[in-house]
């Protein structure tokens, strides 16, 4: 009864309410802001430091487990039937891919260094682009980015469109079916579920503390800091080792740069590739392009709407 009432006091009053608090944020939104790159952290990893022990992604499981989705079910029925469910509530236990449920995992690569056969472990998750299409392409506002760089996607606001995973070069967001607010508002129409990735461990950080993944690891493998700082260790370490740098103009630029003692292009043809399992291309930034740029203009105002209004239902429910 009491939902009843608050559908009916959101569907009459609240959509008025809701706009006003919409225009009020239309300038703030993450869509319509431009990032400013000093303020960013950034992560160096060092490839060769790693050791594939997975300890990264069980504190990553640890620390985020409240943030994993519990979908209800049976699912409602999608019309048209053209969105896919996507359900691993029964496979949380999934770790050589990224799930709603393991938002980083480690991709093993066999290469040669110095004529001898090596493994090399390389964990993998959200690269925290500069200037993020996720984020920028987001119809709902439900991407953001915050001053400090990380993008995270609002579980509260998501609907589960996945244009974030369609725009992001390495597909990384994952969608779970059965749960959101299209359960709520447009339970047989919407993008049908929430999606999810990596998001830095926002809280941690807003708290003065480091990333789970980034305590846990016994090798030192990843270091977190101003992405300024970040740029030049990579480079000195790559010189140091005669290596090379993934990451610092990927898509423009990310907050996530790898340094390896062989080359991406190799370490690319040697990992594993396919859903949940991202490449290590060179990507072109992708939001330099005219219909990205348009459209993220076209977007960032609507977006705003969006996400007010999806706050404001939240807050009525
Ligand atoms: S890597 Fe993909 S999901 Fe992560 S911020 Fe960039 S576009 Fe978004
Ligand atoms: S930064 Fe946090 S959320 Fe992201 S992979 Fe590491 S532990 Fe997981
Ligand atoms: S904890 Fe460190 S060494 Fe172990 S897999 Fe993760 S990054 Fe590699």
């Amino acid at each position: 009864m009491g939902q009843q009432i608050s559908r009916r006091l959101f569907l009459k009053g609240g959509l008025a309410t809701a706009a006003g608090l919409a225009a009020s944020s239309i300038p703030g939104t993450a869509a319509a802001t431009q990032p400013d790159e000093a303020k960013q952290l950034a992560t160096l990893l060092d490839i060769r430091k790693c050791i594939g022990c997975e300890a990264c992604m069980e504190a990553c499981s640890e620390v985020n487990f409240n943030k994993y989705p519990d979908p209800k079910k049976p699912f409602p029925k999608m019309y048209p039937n053209r969105v896919p469910v996507e359900d691993w509530s029964a496979k949380k236990d999934v770790n050589d891919r990224l799930t709603p449920y393991n938002w980083l995992f480690i991709q093993h690569a066999e290469v040669e260094i110095n004529g001898q056969e090596t493994e090399l472990t390389i964990p993998r998750r959200c690269m925290h682009c500069v200037n993020p299409p996720c984020v920028k392409l987001c119809p709902w506002g439900a991407a953001k980015q915050l001053e400090n760089g990380i993008s995270r996607i609002d579980a509260d606001i998501c609907l589960g469109g996945s244009k974030c995973r369609k725009v992001c070069p390495w597909h990384f967001p994952q969608r779970q079916t059965g749960t959101g607010l299209y359960l709520d508002l447009m339970p047989s129409m919407a993008g049908n579920g929430v999606m999810y990735k990596c998001d830095r461990c926002y809280n941690r950080i807003a708290d003065g503390e480091s990333p789970a993944c980034i305590e846990a690891c016994p090798e030192d493998v990843q270091t977190i800091g101003p992405r300024d700082e970040i740029v030049k260790k990579a480079h000195a370490l790559a010189d140091e080792i005669d290596g090379y740098i993934y990451g610092e103009n990927e898509n423009g630029g990310t907050n996530t740069i790898y340094v390896s003692p062989v080359p991406f292009a190799e370490l690319n043809k040697a990992i594993e590739k396919g859903k949940g399992k991202p490449h290590l291309k060179s990507v072109e930034n992708t939001m330099a392009q005219a219909n990205n740029l348009a459209a993220a203009m076209f977007v960032a105002p609507i977006a705003g709407i969006a996400a007010a209004v999806g706050k404001f239902y939240k807050r009525t429910k």
